[in-house]
């Protein structure tokens, strides 16, 4: 095999990382993730994850890793509903008379909480292949491979790097020159716990599955978690530095829940009750990279040109 007495740094244990980390250990690779939290259980994972045939299925059918994503998935987290800002229902998948696709089925596209996701990647690995709190601050070319050089002063030493390090990766300007784009839009993201409690309309509006709220070029989604949690994201035009010059502390949930009044007096009440609830709010303005192959030149369109006009995170589905 091309990676036999080689060494792999794979940089970030997200989905991606830790999938690929498995298919190589599965070939006997000698595999090392680097990742940048402390440990697992650093921060709260995000909301539901949908899997799909030709993709992220694929790959834990790979991994053999489907049976534990069938213990783990949640029947019925894929059924949408789409209202408008008034959370009048046009679109319920709650309602279809067909029955729901399943597995094997082309559009079958199950969802799956990151948290399990992420537990069950990470029980696959060999012991000790994670080596946590190594945030990648730069790569530099040594011998035949990379010298690997952290936040706290660590070095590594690699053959291979693989850059699974998310949308602001250390790696990937090793592998092209051009960078991450601002799309125009800003996503709030909130989480409510025991969300039947707190805010029961919208526990009831979401159902065990997901709400998209879109009017205009605004929107919410909501999507219920299997802890009984309500994660959330608000999107919106912004300006790419809305963050910092907006002056919200979005530790503050009166300074958010009043931001919330302002930019969506339009919308119906009902949504408000999120903002007195949630536990925490994380501001995410929306980056993506040019739609180009690796390989190819840079194209010669200003980044703005290439910009969405819908408002949804990237990709559509919270
Ligand atoms: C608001 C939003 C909603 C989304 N909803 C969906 C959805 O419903 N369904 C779906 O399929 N996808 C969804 N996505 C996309 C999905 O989250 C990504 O496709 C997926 O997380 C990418 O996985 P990844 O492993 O490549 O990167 P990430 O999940 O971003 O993981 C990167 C890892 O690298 C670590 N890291 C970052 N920098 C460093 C560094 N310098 N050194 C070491 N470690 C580092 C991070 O801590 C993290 O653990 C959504 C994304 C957003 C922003």
């Amino acid at each position: 095999m091309l990676l036999t007495g080689k060494k792999t740094a794979i940089i970030g244990a997200g989905p991606g990382g830790l999938t690929l980390a498995r298919l190589l250990q599965q070939h006997g690779a000698d595999v090392t993730i680097y990742e940048r939290d402390a440990d697992r259980h650093a921060r709260q994972q995000g909301a539901t994850l949908d899997l799909h045939e030709e993709s992220g299925l694929r790959a834990l059918d790979a991994a053999g890793l489907l049976d534990a994503f069938r213990a783990h998935y949640r029947p019925g987290a894929d059924k949408l509903r789409l209202v408008d800002a008034q959370a009048t229902i046009h679109f319920d998948q709650h309602q279809e008379e067909f029955s729901a696709p399943d597995f094997g089925h082309a559009h079958f596209r199950p969802e799956i909480d990151r948290g399990p996701l992420r537990d069950l990647l990470m029980d696959s690995l060999r012991p000790g292949t994670i080596v946590w709190n190594s945030q990648l601050q730069s790569l530099v070319p040594a011998a035949d491979g990379w010298q690997l050089q952290f936040q706290d002063g660590q070095m590594a030493y690699a053959d291979l790097v693989v850059g699974a390090d998310g949308a602001n990766s250390k790696v990937r300007a090793r592998v092209t020159p051009l960078p991450p784009f601002f799309t125009g839009f800003t996503v709030v993201e909130g989480s409510v716990y025991e969300a039947a409690r707190h805010v029961p309309a919208l526990w009831e509006l979401v159902r065990g599955g997901k709400v998209f709220a879109l009017e205009g070029t605004q929107s919410i989604i909501l999507s219920a978690k299997g802890d009984g949690s309500l994660a959330f994201y608000t999107c919106q035009p912004t300006a790419e530095n809305w963050v910092q010059a907006s002056g919200i502390n979005f530790r503050d949930s009166a300074q958010v829940a009043a931001w919330f009044a302002r930019d969506f007096a339009a919308w119906s009440p009902v949504w408000r009750e999120l903002f007195t609830a949630a536990a925490y709010f994380v501001p995410r303005p929306q980056y993506c990279m040019p739609s180009i192959s690796i390989g190819q030149p840079s194209p010669t369109l200003p980044c703005s040109a290439t910009r969405p006009t819908s408002c949804r995170p990237t990709p559509a589905k919270a």
